[in-house]
């Protein structure tokens, strides 16, 4: 064990979950590269959780993934506590109008618990290969519907265990984004939906699936979206037409199949960057970062990742 597991491990509270030191964590993403985590917790349910939290002590750092499809782990990996939920987090409930899922519960599974119940609004979430949990921090959304628009109200745990219900107006959603602190831990989201019958809903999936398969890399090794498209404002200032979508001006700078070490942008959808096999957490960001130079000195926009990078880089 390494000495620092060893030191962080000796000061947390005994829980009824599992502790494991230097676990996999870039690896076992999207991204399949990057670090460990220096701890991980598998709390047995939500009162294990909350009393880890409670008891957990002061300056040790809390982080929490679900399905790893938007975050890049760097090298150095994570130090502190992450939690990964487990299978206790991922009910999904149907009462009348409204679907209730935990945060593990995946998108994908929401959306085709709902459908095969004869509720419709939700399969947008089939396009999106994260966890309910990941969904809601993101704002995540696709084909003109985002979490926002049909979340009726969530559950999340602050950083000493209290659990606290929100409603989309409290969270201060908006593109890509919300306004909590992410101290908080989310629990379950409960969606509106409505009547249909099964196979509309499975159509409109099928619909999106193909429109995925035909523009996306989805069976690379992947986080999605790489940065966001820029705000209004900002394509005004930089003389674009207000419509332009990021992948669109990463074009424009050369950025299709612009590859350093084992990442690329994808030639399929150049706001998608890949893994090709060989690639370091360092590699998929340093390639992130060549984009925003070159776009931030042709345009004038400082691009926004959307991907979450975390974790320390080699050495640090
Ligand atoms: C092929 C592909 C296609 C994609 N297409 C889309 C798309 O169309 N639209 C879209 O919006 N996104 C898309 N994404 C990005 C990604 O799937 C979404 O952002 C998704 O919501 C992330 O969920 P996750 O569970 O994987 O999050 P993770 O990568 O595990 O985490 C992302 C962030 O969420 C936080 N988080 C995760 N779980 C919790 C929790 N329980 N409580 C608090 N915080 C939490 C993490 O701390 C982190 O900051 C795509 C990704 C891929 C790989």
């Amino acid at each position: 064990m390494s000495e620092a597991a060893q030191s962080i491990l000796t000061g947390l509270p005994e829980v009824r979950g599992r502790y494991k030191e230097n676990a996999p964590l870039g690896a076992i993403g999207w991204f399949r590269c990057g670090g460990t985590a220096e701890v991980q917790f598998k709390p047995a349910d939500i009162e294990d959780l909350q009393h880890f939290l409670k008891d957990c002590p002061e300056g040790v750092p809390i982080n929490i993934f679900g399905a790893l499809s938007n975050s890049i782990i760097r090298d150095g990996g994570l130090e502190g506590v992450t939690i990964r939920l487990g299978r206790e987090f991922s009910a999904i409930d149907i009462e009348g109008d409204e679907v209730t899922a935990g945060a593990l519960a995946l998108d994908a599974n929401v959306a085709s618990v709902s459908a095969d119940a004869g509720r419709g609004g939700l399969e947008f979430l089939s396009g999106i290969p994260g966890s309910i949990g990941g969904a809601l921090r993101m704002n995540a959304g696709c084909y003109g519907t985002e979490i926002k628009d049909v979340l009726i109200s969530c559950q999340a745990l602050d950083k000493k265990g209290a659990l606290h219900s929100f409603t989309p107006e409290d969270l201060g959603m908006s593109y890509r984004h919300i306004d909590l602190s992410t101290d908080y831990i989310f629990i379950n989201a409960t969606f509106r939906s409505k009547k249909e019958t099964p196979e509309i809903v499975l159509a409109r999936m099928a619909d999106i699936k193909k429109s995925r398969e035909d523009a996306q890399p989805i069976r690379e090794k992947t986080g999605g979206s790489t940065f966001a498209n820029p705000s209004t404002q900002d394509l005004e200032k930089a003389g674009l037409p207000l419509d332009t979508k990021v992948w669109k001006i990463i074009d424009s700078v050369g950025g299709r199949g612009l590859t350093i070490g084992g990442a690329m942008m994808s030639e399929k959808h150049c706001n998608f960057m890949i893994n090709n096999g060989m690639a370091t957490a360092q590699d998929l960001e340093d390639l992130g970062e060549e984009i925003r130079a070159r776009v931030l000195e042709k345009h004038g926009i400082t691009l926004r990742w959307e991907i979450r990078r975390i974790g320390k880089k080699l050495g640090e």
